[in-house]
């Protein structure tokens, strides 16, 4: 006892103090990608023609972070010339077509769905529902729970049983054959619920896009509340969205 005891003294909290203190991510994160706005169309093209997610629209000089999984190819392009991505990784959205941005994201504390801080401000227990995804996604969410995120200091914990959500928060494309489990698993948790779409997969189907084999976009079969992107989403990235959602 007294060996864990000086054990606990030696190695102090390793908790991180984000978000009371803002956090660095290491110079290789590609967060919210920023659009110049003056870039030239011959080139905002070429990005286009390369981005393997089809996710610029060169015509309006946007990127849809719903379907972009953050390769930083079309940085490559021209110097960065049609975009350069920051180390924001506060990227978590209330709407879908704020996922389609030029590098400005409307502040997620003030969604439109205040309701849901007040009933899961306190409390909020979700269900993971894994719908065939890659297990990256899977993996960065599981961190959450590890001593630096400690999300359960924060109320929010994951439970085994939908009975015991609040809500669901899926990853993965939602392939057909986990369709139906995903609905079932839906169904089961109380209402009022809330559905949180994590990683391009399930947003717009990710690097699935346009499979036969997929459902994709989450929203077409389930009411989406708070959209994650990313691919997979930085822990980090889920946090946020989480504390300025809910909290
Ligand atoms: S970083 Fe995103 S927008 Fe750029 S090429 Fe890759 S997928 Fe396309
Ligand atoms: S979004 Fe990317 S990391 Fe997440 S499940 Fe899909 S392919 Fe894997």
């Amino acid at each position: 006892m007294l060996k864990v005891i000086k054990n606990r003294f030696e190695q102090g909290c390793k908790t991180s103090s984000y978000p009371k203190e803002p956090i660095t991510l290491y110079s290789r994160y590609r967060g919210l990608p920023i659009v110049n706005k003056d870039c030239p169309k011959i080139v905002a093209v070429q990005c286009a023609q390369i981005c393997p997610q089809e996710a610029i629209d060169p015509e309006r000089l946007l990127i849809d972070l719903g379907r972009c999984t953050f390769c930083g190819q079309c940085e490559t392009v021209e110097n960065g010339t049609f975009v350069r991505f920051s180390q924001n990784f506060e990227l978590g959205a209330a709407n879908r077509q704020d996922l389609i941005t030029d590098g400005q994201l409307p502040d997620l504390a003030a969604h439109a769905k205040a309701h849901f801080k007040k009933l899961f401000g306190r409390s909020l227990q979700l269900r993971q529902v894994s719908a065939a995804g890659c297990n990256a996604c899977e993996a960065d969410t599981n961190v959450l729970n590890t001593p630096f995120f400690d999300l359960s200091r924060f109320g929010i914990d994951f439970v085994a049983s939908p009975r015991h959500a609040d809500g669901i928060h899926v990853t993965g494309p939602v392939s057909m054959n986990m369709k139906t489990a995903l609905l079932t698993t839906y169904e089961a948790v109380p209402s009022p619920k809330v559905v949180i779409a994590s990683g391009c997969c399930s947003i717009s189907g990710g690097p699935f896009y346009g499979s036969s084999e997929i459902i994709g976009d989450l929203n077409s079969i389930l009411p989406v509340d708070l959209y994650i992107p990313g691919c997979p989403p930085h822990p980090l990235t889920t946090l946020h969205a989480l504390l300025k959602f809910f909290k």
